[in-house]
């Protein structure tokens, strides 16, 4: 797996390691964390691997999943040059290992290929409304054109292939600091900080919890040869931004108040997952709803707090 030390990656390969699965974890800690995987040292099925999938890498696996991406806007802002080579090299090294080793491999592609949609809730077929020379272009089009190349691996070369466009995901494990708006919402609640509203806090995201996006991933792993994706993996249930903050400060009990700064560029307005493809291929739905979610990730983020 790539990617594996961070919030998604380290999740996942906790559930491979449950069900028996040997996981090779390749990361080159960007953004990942040791502490995310540190309880993993002492399993012998476990290994590590701190490597950048811009270079090439040859190792024998059974299968592959790649997730190796800064995910938050500050993040893969950082160095914008290194998060498009990332995607787009790193899926071509993988697609090569896949190829070589002529096993199936698994992409963590993403919603923000949509945009700021025209079509609402977002299905598959939808194309999307990107800006391919803005500021968050690096990830929407790195992680567009690694989904070119996986269709192409998949169509010239008969690989398998398991496409997720994952929606926003929180969790326990997520970084504190990657600016995204559950992290910075729950921190600034517990220290009672003023909240960072971007823009009038309308605009909506559908929030997804970790356990039951990694439930989708194994069940879209373990999907027949035909079926390539891509798959929305998301909750489809949509908040405005406003409401997320109002939730958080309900649930930490805090004294916190709004603070509103403007809204980022190609900043998207609304976002909801269409999920008939997950119902009905992967026999999969999201059980954990928002408040119950939240309550989970809040008890993590306290220990981050002082
Ligand atoms: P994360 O930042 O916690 O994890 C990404 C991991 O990739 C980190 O451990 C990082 O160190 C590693 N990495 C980055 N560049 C690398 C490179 N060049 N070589 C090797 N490792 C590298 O993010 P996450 O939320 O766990 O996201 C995992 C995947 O899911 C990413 O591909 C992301 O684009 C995708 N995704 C996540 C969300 C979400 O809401 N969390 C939404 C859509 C898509
Ligand atoms: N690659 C890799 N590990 C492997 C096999 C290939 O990292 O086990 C890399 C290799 O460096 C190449 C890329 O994957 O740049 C694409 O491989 P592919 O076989 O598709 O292309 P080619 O080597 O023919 O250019
Ligand atoms: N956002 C916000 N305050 C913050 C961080 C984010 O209002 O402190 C907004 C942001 O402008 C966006 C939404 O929350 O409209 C989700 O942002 P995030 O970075 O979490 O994810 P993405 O924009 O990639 O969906």
């Amino acid at each position: 797996m790539t990617g594996g030390a961070g919030f998604l990656g380290s999740h996942l390969i906790d559930r491979l390691l449950e069900r028996g699965d040997e996981v090779v974890c390749v990361d080159n800690l960007f953004t990942g964390a040791k502490r995310n995987i540190e309880h993993l040292h002492s399993n012998p099925r476990f290994e590590f691997m701190r490597h950048d999938v811009c270079f090439p890498l040859y190792v024998e696996v059974d299968e592959i999943y790649n997730l190796a991406c800064p995910a938050s806007p500050i993040h893969y802002q950082h160095d914008p040059v290194q998060t498009t080579k990332t995607s787009v090299i790193g899926a071509i090294n993988m697609l090569g290992l896949a190829k070589r080793l002529k096993c199936k491999i698994f992409q963590a592609s993403t919603s923000e290929v949509y945009g700021d949609p025209h079509v609402h809730p977002q299905t598959e077929d939808y194309w999307g409304n990107v800006n391919p020379i803005g500021i968050r272009s690096c990830y929407d089009e790195g992680k567009r054109c690694a989904e070119t190349l996986f269709f192409d691996y998949h169509r010239q070369l008969g690989l398998e292939v398991k496409v997720a466009r994952i929606f926003n995901t929180y969790g326990p494990r997520m970084h504190p600091a990657d600016g995204r708006v559950v992290s910075n919402f729950i921190m600034q609640a517990l220290r009672d900080e003023p909240i960072t509203m971007y823009g009038d806090g309308s605009q909506t995201r559908s929030f997804c919890y970790r356990d039951d996006l990694v439930e989708g991933f194994l069940r879209l792993m373990d999907t027949a040869p035909d079926v390539a994706g891509p798959v929305n993996i998301g909750n489809p249930n949509e908040f405005t931004i406003r409401e997320l903050a109002e939730l958080v400060i309900g649930l930490t009990g805090s004294r916190s108040t709004l603070d509103y700064r403007p809204l980022p560029q190609d900043d998207p307005m609304q976002r909801q997952p269409n999920i008939a493809v997950a119902r009905d291929k992967l026999g999969w739905e999201p059980k954990v709803q928002l408040r119950e979610g939240l309550e989970r990730t809040i008890e993590y983020f306290r220990d981050f707090v002082n």
